[in-house]
Order: structure tokens, then sequence, then C-alpha cells
């Protein structure tokens, strides 16, 4: 089970009920274990006996019996209850309602939608949620800080290179989303800076055995992944802001010049295939493929986590942004030679610049450096440079 609960050993303790939502039928847990390599957790009920059984609870959303045993602690809500709850702006503007809460890295983020900014996501803190009340039906919101524009009209809206195709409403949604993945939140969720998502294409997938992939035409190794799962895949999570980036080793190598650029958009989808890659006609779905480098791995996950880390990074708040303008690549080169304590090491000195205290010359001597180390490591850069 993917659990949407904070503390499942305490829900999930044999003795606990819980039921199908819309059932009164009780589950009683008779045992519980978190997923060792992986995530989720693994129940046994009594109610539920052999493998068919099982199968009729693929895909259901359980809810916990509320009792002594799930009272929470003040402040603490339960995310059905949050789920509805009116949004509105400091100003009392109807923003929407919450239509489903999912964890990203240390913070809860609520999906609002019916309104006039479309749907967006809140991340759950405190620069954001000015007033979190979901029993009185109370959830106010920071417009400015969530940077909101009106559907439609927002942001960074597709790359004017490719034709975009048009917004097609998502079908019936999931109550649950998958585990956002780690890396990409690590920095994005606890502050606020961006909200990482994973979907899983499967469940987009065709047949009974949800199927996202055959044969290849022509014959061949491998098997290729088709088109409509990854075409329903993005008509459901495209916005009108989305630029959609298919990983693909023969897409535009990734560089530091084109995560500035994605940093500046405000709604990235990033297709991870597998297998020998997408059936070809993928291609027009997508605003722009990017490659990681000049090798195969055999998912898009690893690139599409080096692109997620790369722009996360570049968004304000991320770090301090003189790293960002200071390191390679920001300004065509290789990053000067950068020195810390001790200042002797191993019969190695600190250059004695760096200690004089004259901000010129060490400004000097970085640009310096930074250029003969660019030449003799990377002379292609400076090539490109030198030749605008
Ligand atoms: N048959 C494909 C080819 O020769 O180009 C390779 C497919 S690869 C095994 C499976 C998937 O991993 C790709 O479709 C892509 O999504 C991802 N992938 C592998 N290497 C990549 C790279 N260097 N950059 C971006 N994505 C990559």
């Amino acid at each position: 089970m993917e659990i949407l609960t904070d503390r499942p050993e305490e829900r999930y303790a044999p003795g606990s009920m819980l039921h199908r939502e819309g059932s009164d039928e009780p589950l009683t847990v008779t045992w519980s274990s978190a997923v060792a390599d992986g995530p989720g957790w693994r129940i046994q009920f009594r109610e539920v006996a052999g493998r068919a059984a099982a199968e009729a609870l693929v895909g259901a959303y359980l809810e916990i019996e509320a009792g002594p045993a799930a009272a929470l602690p003040r402040g603490a809500y339960f995310w059905h209850e949050v789920i509805g709850t009116t949004v509105t702006s400091t100003t009392g503007e109807v923003l929407g309602t919450v239509r489903d809460v999912y964890r990203s890295g240390g913070a809860e983020v609520y999906t609002v939608d019916g309104g006039p900014y479309g749907e967006f996501d809140v991340p759950g803190v405190r620069d954001f949620v000015r007033i979190f009340a979901p029993r009185r039906g109370e959830i106010v919101v920071d417009t400015a800080a969530l940077d909101l524009a009106p559907a439609g009209a927002r942001r960074g809206a597709g790359d004017p290179e490719r034709p975009k195709a048009p917004r097609r409403r998502p079908g019936p949604r999931r109550r649950t989303r998958a585990a956002p993945s780690r890396a990409g939140a690590l920095v994005a969720g606890r502050r606020g800076i961006a909200v990482v998502r994973t979907h899983d294409l499967r469940q987009w997938g065709i047949g009974r055995h949800r199927s996202v992939d055959d044969a290849p035409y022509g014959g061949g190794a491998g098997m290729v992944m088709r088109p409509e799962p990854i075409a329903a895949g993005i008509d459901a999570v495209r916005r009108d802001d989305s630029l959609v980036v298919l990983l693909d080793p023969g897409g535009e190598v990734f560089d530091q010049g084109r995560a500035h650029d994605l940093a500046g958009r405000s709604h990235l989808v990033l297709v991870c295939a597998r297998y020998e890659g997408v059936d070809d006609r993928v291609r027009s779905l997508v605003d722009l493929e990017l490659s990681i480098g000049d090798y195969v791995l055999t998912g898009g996950e690893l690139p599409a986590l080096v692109v997620i880390d790369a722009v996360i990074r570049l968004l304000p708040g991320a770090i301090d942004e003189a790293s960002t303008v200071e390191e390679s690549f920001a300004s065509g080169m290789l990053e000067y030679p950068q020195y810390t304590r001790p200042p002797a090491f191993r019969g190695m000195d600190v250059p004695a610049i760096l200690t004089s205290g004259d901000h010129g010359a060490v400004a000097r001597w970085r640009e310096e450096q930074a250029r003969a180390r660019t030449r003799a490591r990377r002379p292609d850069l400076l090539g490109e440079r030198e030749e605008r």
C-alpha cells in the first residue's frame, strides 16, 4: 500500500480497522510491515483471504476508522479533512478547493483547482500558507509568494520552436500520487521552492496488464514504448505553462545554459523512457528533447534527476545565489581554483594573492586562472565564447 499517514506503525498496528472509501465493510489489520527495499507498506487484513480478494483492492483508497486510536494531536489533520477545503487569497479572493494532498520532501503539498488560476500546488510551508484551518473550512494562501497568474496567462508558455499540443482536461485523477522523487524534493519540498512529482506511466497503460511497450515494427532487439500511454500521461499533467521534455540520448546535450532556461519556466514535464526508447511519434508530443551526455543509460529517471537537480539549485532561494553566478560554465569558462584551510597542505601552499586582501588583484587572478584552466582542459568552451 502507498501510505498517506505520517504514523503508519500506529495506524496499521494489528487490530486497527480500515475500510474502503464509500464502504462500511471493515478491514482488520492482522499484520503490517514497511517494505524493506522500497516505498509503501505490506498489510494483511483478516477479511482479505487469498489473491483474488487482494487484487480486488488494487487502486482502492482505504480510510482508517476514526476512533480513540486515530485521534490526532492538536493542529494535525487527516488528509481527507483537508481535501475539499476552499482556498482563498489574503484579500479574500476564492482560488479554488483542495483536490489532493501529497508529500514532497519534508512538506505536504496541496493541489488546488477550480478557480481563476486553474490547477496549482501550494507547498504547506509558512511562506505560502497564511492560515491553515481546514476544520473550519479556511485555508488562506499568499498569491504573490506563489507567483500565481490566471490560467492561460502563465509565465514561460511552451517553447516557440515546437507547436504545442492543445491542453486537454485531465481524465479522472487518482486519489493519491506516486512518491515524489526524493532527490528533487530535497531542496524543493522543505523550503517550498519547487515541487517534484512522479507519475507512473502504467496508470495510462493499455489493457489488463497496463502495458506500455511492444515489439518494434521491422523486428530487432528489445521493446519500444508505445505512444498512447505517454500521450495520455502528457495530456493529464500538461498545463498551459508547461514545457514538455523527453529525455533521450539523441536529444540536445543538456548544459548550464539550458539549465538556466529551464529554471525560468514555471512547469516542466520530464518524460522518461525505458527499454529501447520511445515510438518515434512521441517526439511530436514534446517541446524539447534532452540528452545528459553521449552514453546510454537504462532509463530516463537518472537523466531526469540530473536535470531536476541542475535546475532546482538555480531557483531563487535554493542556494546562495553568488555560488551559481561564479561557478563553472556560468561565464562560459571552468571555475577558477578554490582553496580553503589549511594554508599549507602536503607541501602545497595556498596562492599568496588569495590572502593578500587585495580584492581587485584576487578577481584578476581568478579570471586568468579560469581562462588558463579552460584553455588547458576544455578549449571547446573558449572557442565557442571567442567566436561570438
Ligand atoms: N535505444 C535508445 C538509443 O539507442 O538511443 C536507448 C534507449 S535507453 C536504453 C532507454 C531510455 O533511457 C531512453 O529512451 C531515455 O529516456 C533514457 N536515456 C538513456 N540514456 C540517456 C541519456 N544519455 N540522456 C537522456 N536520456 C537517456
